[in-house]
């Protein structure tokens, strides 16, 4: 069948190997009405969660634990300002980590990153120029 497949997709979780529950943002964000009907897959053993592609069951990457969703928040942190800060676009800077991090383009995405790739690229980000790039 090459049509569009209703059932939902399974996602496993990476920790343990289960299949990962589809749930509502109300559950992990009782505070943010704006994400109660956002989608996410969640793994109670691990207290592990991804969001869906806007207005799909279409998982952005892989489940975060924890640890990893701290190492991400570390990662954007350093990354961010690059685009933001700087005449590099989004899409320059994601092309310039990616080719420091021997990843293709597609594959580079701070979402689909695990805790090595994560520290990796804080490394690169703080040894490069952009290192420094901070509130002048
Ligand atoms: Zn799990």
């Amino acid at each position: 069948m090459t049509t569009y497949q209703k059932r939902r997709t399974r996602v496993k979780c990476p920790y343990c190997d289960r299949d990962a529950e589809l749930i509502t943002g109300d559950k992990l964000y009782p505070r943010r009405a704006d994400l109660y009907t956002k989608k996410f897959y969640y793994c109670p053993h691990d207290d592990a969660y991804v969001g869906c592609h806007v207005g799909t069951s279409a998982p952005l990457g892989r489940l975060a634990n924890a640890e990893l969703r701290a190492e991400k928040v570390k990662t954007h942190a350093l990354f961010d300002p690059i685009w933001k800060s700087t005449m590099m676009s989004r899409t320059d800077a994601y092309k310039w980590l990616a080719e420091q991090m021997g990843l293709s383009v597609a594959n580079c995405h701070i979402g689909m990153f695990d805790v090595d790739q994560c520290k990796k690229a804080q490394l690169i980000i703080l040894e490069s120029r952009y290192g420094d790039t901070g509130e002048s």
